[in-house]
């Protein structure tokens, strides 16, 4: 590009397929290091400041963080009506349970994240993200893998809010996009409660996952929505998986909304509104033919297997 002059000497090359990089330029590498689960890096990029990277994966970065946090948890807050107890799956940068705190009849959200050094690093590194989250005492947060705690804790959960990376070959997350995973889900949800979950991009090239992963779930639950939103540096647009027992209103009147929001939470919001959520919620119509063709699912015996590659759970 003519012109074009940039002022930085560190490249992290994002893979989104084997012939597609996201070149992020960087100004300073903050942390790297390998953890028990993954490698995780934390940068000050040129454009988008803070951003953290999981296994090679950009996982989210300050200035547009909000276009996904907003849209994981909000629409799924709006499908219950008194959400008191929230269970978030991963969301180590802190930003997943900054939006659910600010639902007032909240009252206590535990976070599982299976890697306290990705915790740490963002808590040290991230203030822009967890704004003081972590300090919250509704929260409880504990580290350990999101199907064990699952499998061990009781209770019921008013909204479970899946956070959790790609599932990329021998990555951290892989055995929670599958039907055992889901079905442990909706034993531990409320009957009138929501899931929602980041499911993969959804580009026409890349949207395999997204459609399979709603498929597994509508092996499990009556009522699952797909929509996505656009977050720049994700490059693909995001996907993400809404479920539930009762059926799912993808129409929201937005002035109903707008009073819900103003009158049940703090406010603060960058990305969404009733306007917002009406448009977020509409399936293309590309998602909804694939959707409509989809057969397989993924299950433990065969989970996903999104591209890219991790550590290796140890
Ligand atoms: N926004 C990101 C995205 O769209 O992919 C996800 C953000 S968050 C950083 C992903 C988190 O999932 C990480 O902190 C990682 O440690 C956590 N994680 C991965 N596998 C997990 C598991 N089995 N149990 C609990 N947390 C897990």
């Amino acid at each position: 590009m003519s012109g074009a002059r940039l002022d930085t000497a560190i490249w992290i090359s994002e893979y989104m397929t084997p012939w597609d990089v996201y070149l992020h330029g960087a100004t300073r590498v903050l942390e790297q290091r390998i953890t028990d689960h993954q490698e995780l890096t934390i940068i000050e990029s040129g454009a988008y400041g803070k951003a953290l990277i999981l296994d090679g994966k950009w996982q989210s970065s300050v200035e547009d963080e909000f276009l996904y946090h907003e849209a994981l948890v909000h629409p799924a807050m709006l499908q219950v009506t008194a959400p008191r107890r929230v269970l978030v799956l991963g969301g180590g940068e802190g930003a997943t349970i900054r939006e659910v705190l600010r639902w007032k009849a909240v009252e206590q959200v535990l976070m599982v994240d299976i890697d306290g050094e990705v915790v740490a690093a963002c808590r040290r590194h991230l203030p822009e993200m967890h704004q003081g989250s972590f300090e919250d005492p509704r929260l409880e947060l504990r580290i350990g893998d999101a199907m064990e705690v699952l499998r061990d804790e009781e209770g019921e959960w008013d909204v479970v809010i899946s956070d959790l990376s790609d599932p990329i070959e021998e990555g951290p997350s892989f055995e929670l996009f599958t039907t055992e995973h889901f079905a442990l889900v909706r034993e531990r949800l409320a009957s009138d409660g929501a899931f929602v979950l980041q499911a993969g991009a959804t580009s026409p090239v890349e949207m395999d996952v997204h459609v399979r992963v709603i498929n597994t779930l509508a092996q499990v639950f009556p009522q699952v929505r797909s929509y996505q939103s656009q977050v720049p540096t994700y490059a693909s647009p995001i996907g993400f998986a809404l479920a539930s027992n009762r059926p799912i209103e993808s129409r929201p009147d937005p002035d109903a909304v707008d009073r819900t929001l103003a009158d049940h939470t703090t406010g603060g919001f960058r990305l969404i509104d009733g306007e917002s959520l009406l448009g977020l919620l509409q399936t293309p119509a590309y998602v909804r033919r694939a959707m409509e063709r989809e057969s397989r699912i993924y299950t433990l015996a065969a989970p996903p297997r999104y591209f890219g590659s991790g550590r290796g759970k140890t």
